[in-house]
């Protein structure tokens, strides 16, 4: 099973071989604000960018935050971090072409859910 994903405008393209090793849900404002607060964790050895490595611009957040985050630097598209070096690292969900055959198992800062936020 291979699950395609992409950004908006197509340019930046990757593939993931078999299940994602889990989906979850931030609340915090960061992660909401870069519209990627549901995320997969992917292995480094099932993660695949197949095209638009050139288009990949990185964040680096100032301290105390420490994850950086990747986006399309043609249309804005949050990605996660594609490009991180651990074995295993945070792919926005929703850029996702495909049904990635996990659903979402956990919350995190539940206590930054905005007020008009569904429950
Ligand atoms: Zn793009
Ligand atoms: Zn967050």
């Amino acid at each position: 099973m291979e699950i395609n994903g992409s950004c908006v405008c197509g340019s930046v393209r990757f593939a993931i071989a078999g299940r994602p090793k889990m989906m979850g849900t931030c609340h915090c404002s960061r992660c909401r604000k870069l519209g990627a607060s549901t995320i997969v964790f992917v292995g480094r050895e099932q993660f695949t960018l197949t095209a638009g490595d050139a288009y990949i611009e990185t964040v680096q957040p100032a301290p105390p935050f420490i994850y950086h985050r990747s986006f399309c630097r043609r249309c804005g598209t949050s990605l996660g971090e594609p490009l991180s070096p651990d074995p295993s690292f945070p792919i926005n969900a929703h850029c996702l072409d495909d049904d990635p055959g996990v659903r979402i198992t956990f919350h995190e800062h539940e206590e930054d859910r905005p007020a008009w936020e569904e429950t």
